[in-house]
């Protein structure tokens, strides 16, 4: 009888002195060839696709990486004098043939809208008067990414009972909460004897005991700013509009 020890130690030696002579030395020479040629395939193949990654459609983006990205969106934000920044994009998205839609203030900045020449492409710049906050350039694109992601969608759609067209029922979700948010701002206004400049906190509209209990959340991850009296208020996804 042989204790456990010992059996283990005998398969060691013999896994050792063995086995190596089982395993002819032209094999073990290939195997080693082979976990060479399949690290030096993975270490190409990582070159290749970081050489072929996905670029930014504009050279105004090339180098940012999104900060927001969606189905039919890309939201980055650029940093520096936004008035220059808006300058060179729009030399260049004029030399796409991009048409300057429409140009609009809002309570903290601008917005102003481009479209490509097929009206595929939506570019967005928001800008803040605050120089510290970035320029917001939004590219909304109406195509479809692939056929795949769409026959995906139309398939879960008649599963989870929701809209295949996403884009309206959010955008129609984002106007009802920005008409709650107005009322309630126009209230506070009345109640609290407020000049027509002045703007509400967060926690003058929503709260257990505000006007609104929870704060409405855009479908779309934007944020709302509330304006001066009479302004409507304004989600940072720049589609999303009162008006
Ligand atoms: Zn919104």
């Amino acid at each position: 009888m042989t204790n456990p020890d010992q059996r283990a130690w005998t398969l060691r030696l013999h896994s050792r002195l063995v086995l190596p002579r089982v395993i002819p030395m032209w094999m073990r020479q290939l195997s080693w060839r082979m976990c060479g040629w399949v690290l030096a395939g993975s270490l190409l193949v990582g070159i290749v696709s970081y050489a072929l990654r996905p670029q930014p459609p504009f050279s105004f983006l090339r180098g940012h990486q999104p900060v927001r990205t969606d189905e039919h969106f890309n939201n980055y934000d650029l940093f520096g004098e936004s008035a220059a920044l808006s300058r060179t994009i729009e030399s260049e998205l004029t030399g796409l043939r991009f048409k300057r839609i429409i140009e609009k203030p809002w309570s903290k900045g601008r917005k102003v809208e481009y479209r490509s020449a097929d009206e595929s492409t939506q570019v967005f710049l928001v800008s803040e008067m605050d120089q510290a906050r970035p320029l917001s350039i939004w590219i909304r694109s109406s195509r479809e990414r692939s056929s795949l992601s769409r026959m995906t969608r139309d398939f879960l759609s008649v599963f989870t009972f929701t809209s295949r067209h996403g884009c309206c029922s959010s955008l129609n979700a984002c106007i009802a909460n920005m008409k709650q948010i107005e009322g309630a701002q126009a209230t506070w206004a009345i109640e609290n004897r407020r000049r027509t400049n002045e703007v509400p906190n967060d926690a003058d509209l929503f709260g257990p005991q505000a006007y609104i209990r929870v704060k409405p959340q855009c479908p779309e991850g934007g944020s709302y700013t509330c304006g001066n009296q009479g302004e409507h208020p304004h989600c940072s996804v720049p589609w999303h509009e009162l008006e």
